[in-house]
């Protein structure tokens, strides 16, 4: 049944959601945050690098934050997929499928914020799922400190590897690049990484090696074993949008919700922030922070102009 309209519709509780929705409902503003609970760190034990919680498990960052978002009257989590957005008379319409028991809705938003993130496509090894978040992870930045010095792979299928290489070789000197055949690393490149110690190894995986849970090294289709300890992948990242299919705001090539600096997209009442918006994947306190400057936003511009 639709009822009166909130202020604001949030898509998402990750740091993106939830912080932009404990900024509107501190702003005296309606909210009511709808969340299918897959968060992209999910599979991880620990998330690094937001200042005061450096290390928390990643669900009780969001456990946290939830609770300070339903502390204020104005503010409502729920567990629901979002299923469809369509704009209506003064604003969208929203509707959603209650998960863990909680009830379908249809709602009426006068804003409503994209802060549903991405998801995850890893290459095709079948042991994968098995070490990541453990011994192989995705962001660099988040997860080197832990893999410092010690025999990593980095395992991709995209023509950023090289640069990702780099990057990875601020942790540890002792780094091999595998391509599984695919990723492309031209020869300039390679010539670059081998002067800085790293290989590069063309050669098809079979899979990851591991003894009792404890990776050992990268397997190749021939047989021979690559010995390392842990590594980094790289993903294909898909935006987790198809809910907003109708709504015409503007994308990026990756299907990214394009977003000015304050969080607005080309649509009037759609906003955007996290990791949903251009460049893609962050981290966990870039994507809060955004999350605050759109809730400031859509204060401002629901109240209007003089
Ligand atoms: C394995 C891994 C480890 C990481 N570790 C760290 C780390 O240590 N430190 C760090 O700073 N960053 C880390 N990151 C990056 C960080 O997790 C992301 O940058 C951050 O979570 C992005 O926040 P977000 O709010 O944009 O999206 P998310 O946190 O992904 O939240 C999006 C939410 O939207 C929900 N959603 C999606 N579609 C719908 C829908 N249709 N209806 C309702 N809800 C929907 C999802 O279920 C999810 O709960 C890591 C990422 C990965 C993959």
């Amino acid at each position: 049944m639709v009822s009166e309209p909130y202020d604001c519709v949030v898509v998402g509780a990750g740091p993106a959601g939830l912080s932009a929705a404990l900024n509107l409902v501190r702003a005296r503003r309606s909210t009511l945050v709808l969340d299918s609970n897959r968060p992209r760190n999910a599979a991880t034990l620990h998330a690094h690098g937001f200042l005061t919680r450096d290390g928390i498990p990643p669900l009780e960052l969001r456990r946290l934050g939830r609770n300070e978002v339903e502390g204020y009257p104005d503010g409502e989590v729920a567990s629901a997929r979002v299923e469809r957005i369509v704009a209506v008379e003064d604003g969208f319409l929203v509707t959603s499928r209650g998960i863990r028991g909680e009830r379908d809705r249809e709602v009426l938003a006068r804003t409503v914020v994209l802060a549903s993130g991405l998801t995850e496509e890893l290459p095709a090894l079948p042991s994968l799922r098995v070490y990541y978040g453990t011994h192989l992870h995705s962001c660099i930045e988040c997860d080197g400190y832990e893999k410092k010095d010690a025999t990593l792979a980095l395992i991709g299928e995209s023509d950023d590897l090289a640069e990702r290489a780099l990057l990875l070789s601020q942790w540890s000197d002792d780094l091999i690049v595998f391509t599984n055949g695919v990723g492309r690393i031209s020869e300039a490149e390679e010539a670059a990484l081998a002067a800085r110690g790293i290989r590069v190894e063309r050669r098809p995986i079979a899979d990851l090696a591991g003894d009792l849970g404890t990776m050992t090294g990268v397997r190749l289709a021939d047989g021979e074993i690559v010995a390392r300890t842990a590594g980094f992948v790289r993903p294909r990242w898909v935006p987790a949008l198809g809910f907003a299919a109708e709504l015409g705001f503007a994308r990026d090539a990756e299907g990214l919700a394009v977003v000015d600096a304050q969080g607005r997209t080309s649509m009037p009442g759609i906003y955007a922030a996290g990791d949903s918006t251009p460049p893609g994947p962050q981290q966990l306190i870039v994507a809060a922070g955004a999350g605050a400057t759109v809730a400031a936003t859509i204060n401002r511009d629901l109240i209007g102009a003089l």
